[in-house]
Order: structure tokens, then sequence, then C-alpha cells
């Protein structure tokens, strides 16, 4: 027996080498145990099947696309920065806000305070908006503790959240995020830190699948980078980096010679990057809500991209920061309006590529036979709506391993 059958829908299946967004209409979806266990045009559907299923739900000509997944977020975090937000824009300077305890370093202080319950509690909050949207998967990162208890604490509230929200959560120990005041005066001791100690106490206690690092001006430079992910493949840990979001670092041919699962920001990529990630196959993260809400001006080089098959994915990039933003939706929006993506593309970034650049393509990202059954189901008639509004309701039902979740 089937344990739902969604009929009188349109299917995104996301499927390359196809119709666009692999459409199949007037299609029909089961799932069994938690997986897709047909997919396919209605009138293929074997009459004597239909009695198969225990629930069979009618979609009203709804659009089910693969559930999104949202894979660059940093979700976990105390406090918040929007006392900040509005002294900047009544004129401070960031030397003001620094002196009246803001930036990165007043995050860093409110996570080290907060109990891991509190975390989890007020990521809660931010991870409803995602799943109010269709998100069923969510890489998080920690980076706000920069002392391994903090980081292990903020790891842990990250893993907290996936049962509690029926969300799968992939997580990522952000290993270089910035330099922790107690050490201001020895950074190669820190990056030490992070290499030797950090990093194999993160992986023996298992709670993360990645880890990433901040290279810039203002974070770290390749050399330290480079001594860090050394340290995360002798520790079997997947890597991936914050690149060229502000300036040309040459961050993501570094990534690219680790076999990155993906580079992320590129606003300043330059040729020679875009050709190693193609080589690679590090998977371009594109996060149009840091460069709205900084509002930059320099635009990642997605034509170029294209042309080189460099695999783009989008996400919210959900952080007090640059992206206060919990809507998956809103992100497609920029991604199309800021970015230029088509819809289509948009929508493979936080679907099929999103996954990709988790590592988890071979279990979700498509509706495809016997992947696992995350689905989104949207009252929209073309799968371009979902980048087209800003703000609506679109999202009928979740269904998070085969359940409506
Ligand atoms: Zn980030």
């Amino acid at each position: 027996m089937w344990d739902t059958l969604w009929t009188d829908c349109n299917l995104a299946t996301m499927r390359e080498g196809g119709a666009p967004y692999g459409a199949i209409q007037r299609g029909a979806i089961a799932v069994e145990k938690g997986r897709i266990a047909w997919i396919g045009y209605a009138a293929d559907l074997p009459a004597d099947l239909q009695s198969r299923a225990h629930d069979v739900r009618r979609c009203g000509g709804a659009w089910i696309t693969p559930g999104l997944v949202d894979c660059h977020t940093h979700l976990v975090f105390g406090g918040d920065r929007a006392r900040e937000f509005e002294l900047r824009l009544k004129g401070a300077s960031y030397e003001e806000i620094a002196r009246s305890g803001g930036g990165i370093v007043s995050t860093v202080a409110a996570t080290r305070e907060a109990t891991k319950e509190a975390l989890v509690e007020s990521a809660a909050k931010r991870l409803a908006g995602l799943t109010r949207e269709g998100v069923t998967t969510v890489e998080i990162k920690s980076g706000y503790g920069l002392d391994l208890e903090t980081e292990l604490k903020q790891l842990e509230a990250a893993g907290e959240l996936g049962p509690r929200a029926n969300v799968r959560v992939k997580r990522t120990f952000l290993a270089l995020h910035a330099l922790p005041t107690e050490f201001k005066e020895d950074r190669a001791a820190y990056v030490q830190l992070v290499a030797d100690v950090m990093i194999p106490a993160i992986a023996a206690a298992g709670t993360a699948d990645a880890v990433d690092a901040f290279c810039e001006n203002i974070g770290f430079t390749t050399d330290e980078v480079d001594y860090v992910f050394s340290a995360a493949r002798a520790n079997g840990l997947a890597v991936k980096l914050h690149a060229e979001q502000l300036s040309n670092q040459s961050g993501a041919a570094l990534a690219a010679r680790y076999h990155a699962l993906s580079a992320d920001h590129l606003e300043y990529l330059d040729g020679a990057g875009i050709a190693a990630m193609a080589h690679s196959g590090t998977v371009a993260v594109l996060l149009p809500g840091a460069f709205y809400f900084l509002r930059e001006k320099q635009l990642p080089p997605i034509e170029a991209l294209r042309k080189a098959g460099v695999r783009m994915a989008v996400a919210s990039d959900c952080n007090p920061g640059t992206s206060p933003m919990t809507s998956p939706l809103a992100a497609l929006n920029m991604a199309c309006t800021l970015f230029h993506l088509t819809p289509e593309e948009a929508l493979a970034g936080i679907t099929r590529e999103g996954a990709r650049a988790l590592g988890v393509l071979d279990e979700i990202g498509t509706l495809e036979l016997g992947k696992g059954a995350d689905l989104a189901i949207w009252d929209v008639h073309t799968p371009a709506e979902l980048s087209y509004w800003l703000g609506a309701p679109l999202l009928k039902e979740r269904v998070f391993a085969g359940r409506v979740a």
C-alpha cells in the first residue's frame, strides 16, 4: 500500500534534460515509507493502483516542487542587531556602533551568554519563517562562539531543531568567522587552536558535516583558510567557503583545490576562480539577501558562471548582521531582480542545486522515484510565481519524509 497519493497536480520535478522545470503537467505522485514510490502523468496511473493509497489528496491543479533546500544560513545565534540597524540609519558610523558594543562582537557575546535551550527557542522562530515557505532542508552554521564550548553549543542547538520542526538539518562548523577579542594580539594562535583542537573535537562529537571559513580582507587569509581546510580534510569533514564577497582574495580557487562542496557569495569572483570551480564541481551559492541588505553594487559574474557550467544555488544567508531574512521566496525574488537569474534557475538553486551544495542530491532536491519524499505544494498557476510574488502566502502544504508537516 502507498501511504499517500497526490493527484490533480502539476509537478515541477526539477530534473534536468526535459521540459522547463522538469515539468509533468496533470501528474500524480505517491509516497510509501517516506520515499517517492510512483511519479508520472496521472493518465499513466493504472486505475487499480489508485486504490492502493491509504490517503488520496486532490490538489486542485496546484504545483508540487521538491521541498526547498536552504543551503546557507546562520540561523542559531543570541540577540539580534536591530538596534544597530536603527543607529546606522540615524547616521552613526561603524566606529560609533562598535564603541556602543555593536557588530559581530555583540552577537558573539549574546551567543556565549545564551543557554542552549534559549538558542533553540530563538532559532525555532526564524526556522518557522523558512518552513512556512516550504523549506524541508536547512544548513545551519555555527561561528558566533569563537570558543569550543560555545561552537559546540550552537551546533547541538542546530541539531535539536531538526526533529522539532520536521526539517532535515545539515550542520557546518564555521571555523574562521571572526577573530575573538581574546586573541586580538595573536591570530596565529587562534587559527592553530581551530585546526588542532576545535576541528578534531567537533569531528569526534559528530556535530558537524562540514567546515566553513570567511576568506576576506576583513576576515581570514587564504593561508589561514588553507591550514584549517587541511585539518578538516584530515578529520573527514567536507569544506565550503565564504569567498569573494567584498574583494577578490582567490578564495574560491583555494576552495576548489579542496573540492569544496560550495563557494558562497562570489561577487568579486574572477575568471580563474570560475574555471577552478567548474573543474572541481564546486557549487556557486548566491546570497542576494546580503547583497541587498549591504546595498552592494558589484554583481556576481552570473553569465560567466553559466557559460562555464558552474552550478548555482540560492540561499537566504539568514544572519543577524548582513541578511536578517527568513523568507526563501524573497531570496528567489532577489536572485531574479538583483542577480538576473531566470525563475527556473532560481528555483533550481533552492532545490536541486541547494541539495548538491550540501552533498545530498542523491537523497533529495528533485522529484524522482526512490528519493526522499520532501515536497512543497503551492497555490500557483506557474512555478515562475514562486520568484515573482513578494510576501504572498503561496504554500498550501509542506511534506517532510512523506508526511504532511
Ligand atoms: Zn554566511
